[in-house]
């Protein structure tokens, strides 16, 4: 479990959904399905979806649960599902 939250921290250079380059300085956000970066078109579409808001509810949940178990301070990394955040 520790190397899965780390993985998804590190910076990805592609959105995982559509495969559209995303530059150092290009915003990203992450999924809430899948916790992968993704860009924010993609983002707007994952909204879009009926069960968004219940799963975005589950994903919180557990990820603050597991991040603030294992680490203490990675809990902010479960916001950047919500936030749009540079690398
Ligand atoms: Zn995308």
């Amino acid at each position: 479990m520790k190397i899965k939250w780390e993985e998804k921290l590190t910076c990805a250079t592609a959105c995982s959904d559509c495969a559209r380059k995303l530059g150092p300085h290009d915003q990203r956000i992450l999924s809430s399905y899948t916790h992968d970066p993704i860009c924010l078109a993609c983002k707007k579409q994952e909204e879009q979806k009926p069960d968004y808001a219940e799963v975005s509810q589950k994903m919180i949940g557990a990820c603050l649960l597991e991040t603030e178990l294992l680490y203490g301070d990675l809990g902010s990394y479960c916001y950047h599902h919500f936030y749009p955040f540079k690398c």
